[in-house]
């Protein structure tokens, strides 16, 4: 008896599994035509200077509008497409379409402009090995000065890999600014610091979350904010969501911050008019 359970165990685990990766493969074909269908589309989260929130710059950030499924949440396919390799495509159109909007925001808006965009791009990306190479051709292509793009990159994605490093070292001598995201929450934080070419630390929202109560998160967003200020480099705080994480974290020392209390994400930010309200 024990043994026939266990076999249909095993068959379910199987049929699930089956499931998951025929469920991958369905959506790496789709995957393969949204791009080609614009379905994908970028919208920007501001970057704000505390305390008064005047906006320093915008995060892109991918949203997929699946013809079935509707919006689809960037955690979700971002990994498959990392799996099967499409992100290199996906992410050299990601990194144009955002250099070309931050150009047109600069023709456009002039001082109002945000001072830069910031783009997410992969491990995977960063294997590759012209990837320097496409961000100059990016940089060329859109007129965008190599100073007004930061790309963010985990932890996680630049651990282990010399490959990594020297790609970001190759990014870094254009000009173009480093961001470690989701810092804290990765693996070798700290020892990273000593290998890559970082400017900026994006601390994770798990340490904001709490940051108004006494106690461990508090204590980490200050030994946070206090090696980054050594190291000069700018600190910004992710996910805040209350006027009283703002404040606190302020007083602890940042001075940049991202999150739904001061923006969400939105495919056509209003900069004009924001920071006439501010
Ligand atoms: P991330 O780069 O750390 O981006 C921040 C995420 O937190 C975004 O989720 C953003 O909408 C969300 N967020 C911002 N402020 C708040 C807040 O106050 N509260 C809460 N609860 N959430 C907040 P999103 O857009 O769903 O993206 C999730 C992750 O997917 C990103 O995390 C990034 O790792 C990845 N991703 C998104 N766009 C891209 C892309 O263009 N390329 C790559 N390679 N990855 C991307
Ligand atoms: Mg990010
Ligand atoms: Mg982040
Ligand atoms: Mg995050």
């Amino acid at each position: 008896y024990a043994a026939k359970e266990s076999q249909s165990r095993r068959e379910r685990f199987r049929d699930e599994f089956d499931q998951r990766a025929s469920e991958h493969a369905r959506l790496g074909a789709q995957l393969r035509e949204a791009l080609d269908q614009g379905q994908f589309q970028l919208v920007y989260q501001p970057i704000v200077a505390l305390p008064h929130g005047e906006i320093a710059g915008v995060e892109a950030l991918i949203r997929w509008h699946h013809p079935e499924l509707g919006f689809m949440s960037p955690a979700d396919f971002i990994p498959v497409a990392e799996r099967n390799g499409q992100i290199v495509e996906l992410g050299a159109w990601i990194l144009l379409e955002a250099c070309s909007q931050a150009a047109t925001w600069m023709a456009t808006l002039g001082s109002a402009a945000p001072g830069k965009v910031s783009v997410n791009v992969s491990a995977r990306q960063l294997a590759e090995p012209d990837f320097a190479e496409v961000v100059a051709a990016v940089l060329a292509a859109t007129g965008l000065p190599a100073d007004r793009l930061a790309i963010e990159v985990t932890e996680t994605a630049v651990f282990g890999g010399g490959r990594a490093i020297e790609a970001l070292d190759a990014v870094h001598r254009l000009g173009v600014r480093i961001a470690l995201d989701d810092f804290g929450t990765g693996h070798s934080s700290l020892g990273l610091l000593q290998t890559c070419p970082v400017d900026i630390l994006k601390v994770d929202k798990s340490f904001v979350d709490n940051v108004t109560m006494a106690g461990r998160h508090a204590v980490i967003a200050t030994a946070l904010i206090n090696v980054s200020d050594g190291l000069n480099l700018d600190a910004i705080a992710e996910g805040v969501e209350t006027a009283e994480q703002a404040r606190e974290l302020y007083r602890l020392g940042y001075r940049y911050a991202q999150g739904y209390h001061f923006g969400r994400p939105v495919a056509n930010p209003q900069f004009a008019l924001e920071s006439a309200a501010a």
